[in-house]
């Protein structure tokens, strides 16, 4: 007998739940793409994703998700044979390097590892020993969301700024926008990337790349620019169907419409951040009790590296495959899987995540909370029972 009947619940760490209203704001009829209400929504949705991403500068919108981003970021201000430094803490960063060196760029990584966040000094360090500035971009995500790190974005920026090294300051914030404070012009960074599908509440198939001036002189002499990728007219369109190179993503624009009166105009983006910090400290209260005994364990274990969209739970001994499995199967909870964040354990079976991004409250984070911990008394793995009496206290303020 399995007992999922009822409200499915998907606690992944993105695509997040879209929110009823976004889904209905999306089921109505193809517009009018060369004049009327959609072309006359664009200027408003524009400013809104601006306020997110607290810049005044511009933003290029694709059909694309995550991935699109990385590339576009990239083409537009690098040439063939550039480097790139790249700051890994965990697995996404691994993948923007990966989208570079396809696009021909030379990637230098420095590796902090899967559990603690970026080391300023050690940045410092490599940008002093770079004299004769080869290193063109400098490429980190503000969460990884394998790992569940939180990076130090502010204090990146300032380390560049401090340091007078030209190379241009990219963030790939696809986990943390909407979900973490984020302030892309007072941060000092010059492109910062993000999709529609996680902190945007939106069913995936948009990409958004913000860029400043900076990124948009680089761009001037970049190579690797290509048509369909190219900034110029997305960013800057003569014409409505420039903007997207073609067909508009018509009832994503609806979507993302309603996702933004809610995150803008009706919570306010520091209240969604707000939001998502006490949701973020249920989360860890559950999580380090259960940590107290037995072999369920943060895999970030400094608060204040962790991220506030993602928790990323690592088992010391066993599988989460029979603990995963029946969240789903008897409680209507999918978890996130792990993603491999040990060579010698490549499927991840290890470690299982907590999305914690989005459309998202006390009840159901409440709720995912009490199914892991059934879902783990129910499997017998060892832990310390009552998390989720801590979570409760979070919420309580007690
Ligand atoms: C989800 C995610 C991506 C990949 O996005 P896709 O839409 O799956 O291509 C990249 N970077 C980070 C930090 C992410 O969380």
């Amino acid at each position: 007998m399995t007992q999922k009947f009822g409200p499915a619940t998907l606690a992944i760490p993105g695509p997040s739940t879209a929110p009823e209203r976004v889904l209905r704001a999306m089921h109505r009829a193809s517009p009018n793409i060369y004049e009327g209400e959609l072309v006359d929504m664009m200027p408003g949705i524009v400013a809104d994703l601006k306020a997110v991403a607290r810049t005044a500068h511009d933003v290029s919108i694709y059909i694309c998700n995550g991935h699109g981003t990385w590339e576009a970021a990239l083409s537009n201000t690098l040439s063939r044979g550039d480097q790139v430094l790249v700051l890994a803490t965990g697995r996404f960063a691994q993948g923007w390097k990966e989208m570079g060196e396809s696009l021909h760029l030379k990637a230098r990584m420095i590796d902090f590892g899967t559990d603690a966040a970026v080391e300023l000094e050690q940045v410092a360090a490599a940008l002093a020993a770079d004299t004769d500035h080869q290193i063109k971009a400098v490429l980190c995500c503000h969460t990884d969301t394998a790992s569940s790190v939180r990076n130090d974005i502010a204090g990146l920026g300032q380390l560049l700024s401090d340091t007078g090294h030209p190379a241009l300051f990219m963030v790939d914030c696809i986990a943390s926008l909407a979900c973490e404070p984020f302030e892309m012009d007072r941060w000092g960074v010059d492109v910062m990337i993000t999709g529609c599908q996680k902190g945007l509440m939106t069913p995936a198939g948009m990409g958004f790349v913000f860029h400043g001036p900076r990124a948009w002189a680089a761009h001037e002499t970049a190579d690797l620019r290509s048509g369909y990728w190219d900034w110029e007219s997305r960013a800057r369109p003569k014409m409505f169907y420039q903007r997207f190179c073609g067909t508009a993503p018509t009832h994503h624009l609806y979507g993302l419409r309603e996702a933004l009166n809610m995150l803008v105009h009706e919570e306010g983006i520091e209240q969604v951040w707000a939001r998502h910090e006490r949701n973020a400290r249920a989360v860890w209260a559950a999580v380090d009790h259960w940590a107290e005994q037995g072999v369920v364990q943060p895999n970030v274990a400094d608060r204040a590296n962790r991220s506030t969209a993602v928790t990323t739970l690592r088992l010391t001994e066993g599988s989460v495959v029979p603990l995963r499995r029946w969240a789903e199967e008897e409680a209507g909870v999918t978890l996130g899987v792990g993603l491999g964040l040990d060579i010698n354990v490549p499927r991840g079976d290890n470690l299982f995540r907590i999305g914690h991004m989005g459309h998202l409250n006390a009840h159901s984070l409440l709720g995912t909370l009490a199914a892991t911990e059934a879902a783990m008394l129910a499997t017998n793995t060892p832990f310390h029972p009552g998390g989720v009496a801590e979570a409760i206290k979070v919420y309580a303020a007690v």
